[in-house]
């Protein structure tokens, strides 16, 4: 099957949306006028003529391929999921449970989470569909008491941050911390004091520790918060969670875990980590639609970072009861928060994975190493899927010189129906081998051998 498959299947489901409508167009009663009617035999022969596409595709027979659809002006279909091995360094964790692109079909109606929301009227308190049972083993999940779902890690960040930090406050943070910490802290006016790396491009607890005193010199204060991530998105190194935990201790400086490319993939454990704070990322990590992500807190934070609203209206003299100042009230509403809910089953399951995901990530870059001047320049062996490679010493000196520069293996990845690699980049650039299975994974590391030799690189056997 390939790539007809793909476009009727797309065909098909939108054919069904169309009735779908006419389900919506005719309600209650459903009376259907002779001009609906015909719509709808119109639909069911597109349908039929697209499982027909299918049935052949899937036989075998060799067909002129089918022309790809627009959703509506210029929106048009994508089928990258369906039809490449997709190497983009943020983008296989997000990617969909079947579950959770039927919530998506379900739930796209605007409020529609709210249908039963009842007294005390907030979100993470509504039980049908069961997104009150959710919060609850989301903490458990995680271990932490309580947790919430924010539009993304970035505002799970800025929920603690502005809780903490005030105008001047200094906020420690990773030499490779992600930008939307910065903001996070520069939106509460905060200020960043970096954390150096290691020779070995890692962040240290004596490196925190170094730090922290430094700022207390330098300032005459303690930071308020230290914000680290669990592994960088720049090289997909671990960092020393655990230990920059207990140095946050010994001080009085809460621990923010940014799990953004852990939570989700990999077993977390807020209480075993020692982190007072855990935010993590639905799209990167957690198979959910953009945007989502966590935050979750022990009791005793809890009350500051989740507190409720105390604010009484001059004229009115209305207050808005349980509602939480940070979240603005509800958070995560319709297909976001319901498809994370419907991905979670399968994300408790394949966290228990993560041992195969690495032995793949690590299968591949070995055999990547077998191209002559290739580098890896993250940490060895790799603890997770995210890798920065440099290709400067092999595919770079092919694209000085041809017609295409870097875009060549970009092109030749594509032939391949590879993507997701930093199109035109052939010195450093990150790949991300999450979810593959054992033979996309060595189909990829062919591909890479074979790219190499037509071009004259030498491939060690
Ligand atoms: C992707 C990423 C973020 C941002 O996550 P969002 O959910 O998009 O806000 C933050 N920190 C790190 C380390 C990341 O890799």
């Amino acid at each position: 099957m390939g790539e007809n498959a793909v476009r009727a299947t797309f065909e098909a489901l939108f054919a069904l949306t169309d009735l779908r409508q006419i389900l919506r167009e005719t309600k209650p009663t459903h009376d259907l006028g002779t001009e609906q009617k015909k719509k709808v035999r119109e639909i069911l022969e597109k349908v039929k003529r697209s499982l027909d596409v299918i049935e052949r595709d899937l036989n075998n027979c060799q067909e002129e391929l089918s022309k790809l659809g627009k959703i509506v002006n210029g929106i048009e279909v994508r089928e990258r999921e369906e039809l490449f091995i997709n190497i983009h360094p943020i983008q296989p964790g997000g990617r969909l449970t079947p579950e959770a692109m039927k919530a998506l079909i379900a739930y796209g109606d605007g409020y529609s989470t709210c249908d039963w929301c009842r007294k005390p009227f907030r979100l993470d308190k509504i039980k049908r569909p069961p997104i009150e049972e959710f919060h609850a083993e989301l903490a458990e999940f995680l271990g932490m008491d309580q947790a919430r779902v924010v539009p993304g890690a970035r505002r799970g960040f800025q929920a603690v941050v502005s809780s903490l930090v005030e105008r001047g406050d200094p906020v420690i943070v990773s030499s490779l911390a992600h930008y939307t910490e910065f903001l996070a802290v520069e939106d509460a006016g905060g200020i960043v004091k970096e954390v150096p790396l290691n020779e070995k491009n890692v962040i240290t607890a004596d490196a925190v520790a170094r730090k922290i005193e430094e700022v207390k010199k330098e300032t005459g204060r303690l930071p308020r918060l230290i914000m680290i991530d669990h592994f960088d998105y720049m090289l997909g190194n671990e960092h020393d969670v655990r230990g920059i935990a207990k140095v946050g201790r010994e001080y009085g400086i809460p621990f923010l875990y940014n799990g953004a490319y852990t939570i989700g993939i990999m077993p977390v454990n807020g209480k075993e980590i020692g982190a007072d704070f855990l935010v993590g990322s639905g799209h990167k990590s957690f198979a959910s639609p953009a945007p989502s992500g966590i935050v979750a807190t022990s009791n005793e934070w809890a009350e500051k970072i989740f507190r409720t609203t105390q604010m009484v209206g001059d004229v009115t003299r209305r207050k808005f009861g349980i509602k939480e100042v940070e979240m603005l009230g509800c958070t995560l509403m319709g297909a976001n928060l319901i498809g994370m809910m419907a991905s979670f089953p399968a994300v408790k399951e394949r966290v228990k994975h993560w041992d195969e995901e690495l032995k793949k990530a690590n299968w591949l870059v070995n055999e990547f190493l077998k191209i002559e001047g290739n580098k890896v320049l993250s940490e060895m062996p790799r603890k997770h899927t995210l890798t920065k490679v440099d290709t400067t010493e092999s595919f770079d000196k092919v694209a000085r010189t041809h017609k295409r520069r870097g875009f060549f293996l970009s092109d030749e990845l594509s032939a391949r129906k590879i993507v997701g690699e930093f199109a035109g980049a052939t010195r450093s650039w990150k790949l991300n081998t999450y979810g593959l299975t054992w033979k996309q994974v060595a189909y990829l590391a062919q591909a890479f051998k074979d790219i190499a030799r037509k071009y004259g690189i030498k491939v060690l056997e």
